[in-house]
């Protein structure tokens, strides 16, 4: 066991829907964690049972060295230490900033309570609306406000679930940038879920990438866009151009190029998924290139991602150095770099 929160072989049905499978994770104090899966994956189900708001019926779940959860024992929800941010930030509109706060915090006395509530409002930056009312307040503002509540008794551990998703994208970058700022500093154990894989990389430490109720991967954005374990991992964190292919005598040929295999049996139904920085684009120098047409170049500031029409047939997209944008040939030839292109058998 170890501080911060630990789930530990979680399993978790509705009826006959089995939402969570056998699933493990850890979140170490000061860690930022993000679970990251398609819609109905059982990411809020697991949140909700390391909060407590849903009874476990198979597992653990300890927070700082103490099982808070297993079947038959159950440490409700306000003993947790567990702060928590929904989407629809769900603060009560008759009450003002400084009583939603300190709703939580009715054992302290007044005193208490008040320089509580004044410390949540300086860690989001909003000293100034400690009298506002909910609703003359931004939907930013309103969730702000959300993570003062949560932050104000002091969680050893912070559950975010999809907390930017209702606001715009220029509130959402100011949000997510603010938020953890004061959650590294506060040095809380985080797990935020989202769907959003690029907001998953600008968040997390680490990254747990679910699928239909199981674990796909834990590791860092890093491992999991250069190292990805499957094909499910490397088509929904980061791009991928995708092509079926067979395996024949060590060699699997793609329309943009061979790749060696000799791990899997000749015959083998694969897939080979190449990032858009796996395909080096140059000049046609002979008769062997692999060819095709620059349709556009789109600036991405360093790199510039091309869209490419191969002469053989299908479109792929390349990211390429800034420099290379100005290739002005109709022809260019590509090269495919194997570190940057996984394959994976099709089952
Ligand atoms: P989303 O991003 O859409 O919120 P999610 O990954 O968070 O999805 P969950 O909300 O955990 O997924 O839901 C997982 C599955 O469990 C879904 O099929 C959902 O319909 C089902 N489910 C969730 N809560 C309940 C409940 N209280 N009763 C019955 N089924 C539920």
């Amino acid at each position: 066991m170890s501080d911060g929160l630990k789930m530990s072989n979680v399993s978790h049905e509705f009826g006959s829907n089995k939402v969570l499978n056998d699933v493990s994770f850890d979140v170490a104090p000061g860690e930022l964690v993000c679970l990251l899966g398609p819609s109905g994956c059982g990411k809020t189900t697991a949140l909700r049972l390391a909060a407590g708001l849903e009874k476990l019926q198979q597992g653990s779940v300890s927070i700082n060295d103490q099982i808070v959860a297993r079947p038959g024992e159950y440490l409700e929800p306000e003993k947790r230490g567990v702060g928590m941010v929904f989407q629809d930030y769900a603060l009560f509109p008759h009450l003002n900033v400084a009583k939603n706060i300190g709703f939580g915090l009715q054992s302290l006395s007044d005193g208490d309570r008040k320089a509580a509530v004044e410390r949540a409002l300086e860690q989001v930056g909003m000293s100034d609306f400690y009298n506002a009312y909910p609703h003359e307040l931004s939907g930013g503002q309103q969730q702000r406000i959300a993570l003062a509540r949560a932050l104000a008794p002091t969680p050893r551990v912070m559950l975010l679930d999809e907390p930017f998703s209702g606001l715009d994208v220029a509130r959402r970058a100011e949000l997510r940038d603010s938020t953890l700022h004061i959650l590294k500093n506060a040095g809380i154990a985080t797990i935020m879920v989202t769907h959003d894989p690029e907001e998953a990389m600008y968040m997390a430490d680490r990254i747990i990438v679910m699928n239909e109720g199981k674990v796909m991967q834990d590791g860092t954005p890093e491992d999991l866009y250069f190292s990805p374990k499957n094909r499910f991992v490397a088509s929904f964190f980061g791009e991928v151009n995708r092509f079926a292919a067979i395996v024949r005598d060590g060699v699997i040929a793609t329309p943009i190029g061979n790749v060696a295999n000799d791990v899997l049996a000749n015959g083998t139904d694969v897939e080979v998924l190449v990032r858009p920085e796996g395909l080096q684009v140059g000049e046609a120098v002979n008769g062997h290139d692999i060819l095709a047409r620059v349709d556009a170049v789109r600036s991405l500031g360093e790199i510039s991602l091309m869209h490419l029409s191969l002469h053989a047939g299908g479109h792929v997209h390349a990211r390429v150095p800034r420099r290379l944008s100005s290739v002005n040939q109709s022809s260019v030839a590509i090269t495919l770099d194997p570190d940057m292109t996984f394959v994976f058998p099709m089952t």
